[in-house]
């Protein structure tokens, strides 16, 4: 049989994804339950069994050499635990383990929801031929992940990258993590719409009071609305900077619902970039939209699952076709977004 393809699980606080993924990055299977994300901890591994039974129950299943999980964080690759903000039933619960006696002890890789939307990208999509990137997810928190000297940088636990909690206020709002001023305490889709609403921006008839509605509202002119997602690009814009002149990135990929809201974000955030990152080697420094649109947890855990593979954590006609697929033209980006660690 030949060992071609890698399963993906991509874990989030309201659904649980998973697919056999060929090594150019195509999604050949897929399943998915809800997240039964305020159950216990083992309601919530049943419905990653069941999703993950749909994959090994399939004529592909033979086929696969890797599982790779892109997990909402945090995460802790080194120990192969998980704590998702969002599942309260899992506090440092064993996932890797628990995946890896439902798939047959296939070698399985571990990264945050960041990190593989970055490996996709990277793969696949906006940071495609870049060898310093960041990427960014801006949605109900703000998450990224690192592409440095041509490969992904997850970092010893698989959070590096993780831009929501830099502090770009620093008298600013309590964050949830306890510091104050992080980048996700304003620029996150909640805190964009808190702000309108706490400015005084008032809602359409329908009463949609989403970083969505408020997007709408700064596309029709409404200063409030405007006034919000400006701030919102502000702190996205430091905290690029900030990135950039640390270690030298040359785009910053922005993906997550806010991420849609178009010339509302790029726009403030363009034009604030140009303030904040004035050095001569990061003023070239570009924004893009990310490419890869839902499938980028999935795909991204696929290439983290290839890099696993690649490390030696298959064996025989597996790590061949690992070896195949890192090697190949076609993933050169997944060429530079593996060799992991
Ligand atoms: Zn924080």
């Amino acid at each position: 049989m030949h060992m071609d393809l890698v399963a993906a699980l991509d874990i989030g606080g309201t659904k649980i994804a998973g697919a056999l993924v060929d090594r150019e990055g195509r999604i050949l299977l897929r399943a998915q339950r809800p997240t039964p994300a305020h159950e216990d901890g083992d309601t919530v591994m049943r419905a990653a069994e069941e999703v993950l039974g749909e994959l090994t129950s399939s004529g592909l299943w033979g086929r696969a050499s890797a599982v790779g999980i892109g997990s909402a964080g945090p995460v802790d690759a080194s120990a192969g635990t998980v704590s998702p903000v969002n599942v309260p039933g899992w506090r440092g619960y064993p996932l890797v383990e628990r995946v890896r006696a439902v798939t047959g002890g296939l070698p399985v890789e571990l990264v945050g929801d960041g990190v593989a939307m970055t490996a996709a990208e990277h793969w696949q999509g906006a940071a495609r031929g870049h060898d310093n990137a960041l990427c960014l997810v801006v949605s109900t928190g703000v998450g990224g992940g690192l592409v440095l000297g041509g490969k992904l940088h997850p970092g010893p636990t698989g959070n590096a990258g993780h831009i929501g909690h830099i502090s770009v206020d620093l008298d600013g709002d309590p964050c949830p993590c306890g510091a104050r001023g992080c980048v996700e305490r304003i620029a996150s889709g909640p805190n964009i719409a808190r702000r309108a609403v706490e400015s005084g921006w008032l809602p359409g008839p329908d009463g949609d009071t989403s970083a969505a509605a408020v997007a709408d509202a700064a596309r029709a002119g409404d200063p409030l609305a405007i006034a919000s997602f400006e701030r919102a690009a502000k702190a996205l814009a430091a905290g690029i900077a900030a990135t950039a002149t640390l270690v030298e990135i040359d785009i910053a990929v922005i993906g997550g619902g806010v991420g849609k809201a178009g010339d509302v974000l790029f726009t403030p955030l363009r034009r604030c970039l140009r303030e904040y990152a004035t050095l001569s080697f990061v003023r070239d420094l570009t924004v893009a939209p990310a490419l890869m649109g839902t499938d980028a947890g999935l795909v991204g855990a696929a290439a983290a699952a290839l890099s696993g593979g690649a490390r030696g954590g298959a064996s025989g006609e597996a790590s061949g076709a690992v070896g195949g697929a890192v090697g190949g033209a076609v993933t050169a980006g997944v060429n530079g977004a593996v060799g992991v660690r």
